[in-house]
Formats: C-alpha cells, sequence, structure tokens
C-alpha cells in the first residue's frame, strides 16, 4: 500500500471533507475537548498526523487479519458451497420439466398436458432452486479465486 497523502489521512481523523474546514488549519476533531484542533497545519498538527497514521495502520491490521481468516475459512467454505450446490442441481434434475424431458424416456410426452404443467407451488421452488443454483456458482468462484 502506497503512504496515504496528510489529505487521505486528515479524512481519517476529520468530522467533515478536509477541505471543509478554513485553510492552514489542523482539520483533526478532538472528542474529549468536544472541539476542532485547528493548530495552524496543512490539514493536520503533528499530533494528529502520528494519531491519524495509528488508526490508519490499525485499519489495515484489522483488514489483514479479516482477510487472512477468510483464506483460512476458504477449503471449508468451497466444500460447503460444492456439497449445496449438488443437492440443488439433483433437485433440479428431478423437478425441473426442462431437465427431465431430455433424461428420461419419450412416453412421457404422451401424458396430457395439464398432468405435465408444473403447479404454482413447483413453479416458485423452481424458480427459488435456479436463482439459488445462480448464487452457488458466483459465491464458488468467488471462493475459489
Ligand atoms: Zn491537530
Amino acid at each position: 500500500m502506497s503512504a496515504p497523502t496528510l489529505l487521505a489521512l486528515a479524512s481519517h481523523v476529520a468530522l467533515r471533507h478536509p477541505d471543509d474546514y478554513p485553510a492552514g488549519t489542523c482539520v483533526a476533531w478532538m472528542d474529549a475537548a468536544d472541539r476542532v484542533c485547528g493548530k495552524p497545519a496543512t490539514y493536520l498538527c503533528a499530533r494528529h498526523e502520528k494519531a491519524a497514521r495509528a488508526r490508519v495502520e490499525k485499519a489495515v491490521e484489522r483488514e489483514n487479519a479479516r482477510r487472512a481468516k477468510a483464506q483460512a475459512a476458504a477449503p471449508a467454505r468451497r466444500v460447503a458451497l460444492a456439497a449445496e450446490l449438488e443437492e440443488v442441481e439433483a433437485r433440479l434434475n428431478r423437478i425441473d420439466p426442462l431437465r427431465r424431458e431430455s433424461t428420461t424416456d419419450g412416453a412421457v410426452v404422451n401424458t396430457p398436458l395439464a398432468t405435465r404443467l408444473p403447479s404454482d407451488s413447483r413453479i416458485a421452488e423452481l424458480a427459488q432452486l435456479h436463482e439459488r443454483r445462480e448464487r452457488l456458482a458466483r459465491d464458488l468462484a468467488a471462493v475459489s479465486a
């Protein structure tokens, strides 16, 4: 990560955008004193520049820890997602008429149309399953990346 500019640092300790404050003053909000620092400085006085750097460092550490944790959990998550996706695919193969007709014998075509049309609740389930399958495939691709 490149070193943050003073303006970027200032945004970590100022309440509003640093350029909203009078130019040439420290924009850091001091919670204990309940006021803006205001010392002559380009965005931040030395003390608040140090505070802002510490805050940014902590944020970077937190982000790295979060990333490491996600990486450690990735293999288990991949397995769980793949298993769930397999379940959804199996269910779709059983109930999706578009999938069934190509895999089962052609005699089913001779049954009356009314009995071959899926019910409303079946159509709703199919829509949910297709949505879930897409989401799972997307999540699986993300966790495998
Ligand atoms: Zn200051």
